[in-house]
């Protein structure tokens, strides 16, 4: 069952806040980030990984198209798809792979750039900002968003 969540950010420290959420809230798999350029989704990323464990810089992986991190032992793939020509690409890059690892998290931005390739996923969150505030619509299987809405709220 798939439902929604809306949540308004008025500062980093709310993006911070969501991305610790999402840590208790959310395990493993496929994760979209959807918004225009500057909406906040390698920051939020950012947040998440540092919400994760891990120390040290975070890249946006803008070139590379995807940043690997083991945190925990646990693979963790930071994708930036916004200058992918081909969603075939995916495939040469072994996104099946990727996918099928055990217990992996992976967060794509632009996802639709890989439309028809990527399956769909298990989370999505929408940042609209306007004005400096973002709404961010999240959606995914119920029971997994009121984990979040709650540690968000509690946090
Ligand atoms: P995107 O990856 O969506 O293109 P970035 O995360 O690279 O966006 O950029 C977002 C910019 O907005 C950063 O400079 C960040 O510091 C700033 N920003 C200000 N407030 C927030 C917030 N609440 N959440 C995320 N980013 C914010
Ligand atoms: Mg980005």
């Amino acid at each position: 069952m798939s439902d929604n969540l809306n949540l308004r950010l008025t500062s980093e420290q709310d993006t911070a806040k969501l991305a610790l959420a999402l840590v208790q809230g959310f395990g493993a798999g496929l994760v979209f980030l959807i918004g225009d350029l500057g909406a906040g989704k390698t920051t939020l990323t950012r947040y998440w990984l540092q919400a994760l464990g891990h120390q040290g810089a975070v890249k946006s992986p803008t070139y590379t198209l995807v940043e690997p991190y083991n945190i925990d032992n646990r693979p963790i793939y930071h994708f930036d798809l916004y200058r992918l020509q081909d969603p075939y690409e995916l495939e040469l890059m072994g996104i099946r792979d990727y996918l099928e690892q055990d217990n992996s998290l992976l967060i794509v931005e632009w996802p639709s750039k890989g439309e028809g390739i990527l399956p769909a996923a298990d989370l999505t969150l929408k940042i609209i900002c306007e004005d400096d505030i973002r709404q961010v619509e999240v959606s995914g299987e119920r029971t997994v968003l009121q984990r979040i809405e709650g540690s968000f709220y509690a946090n």
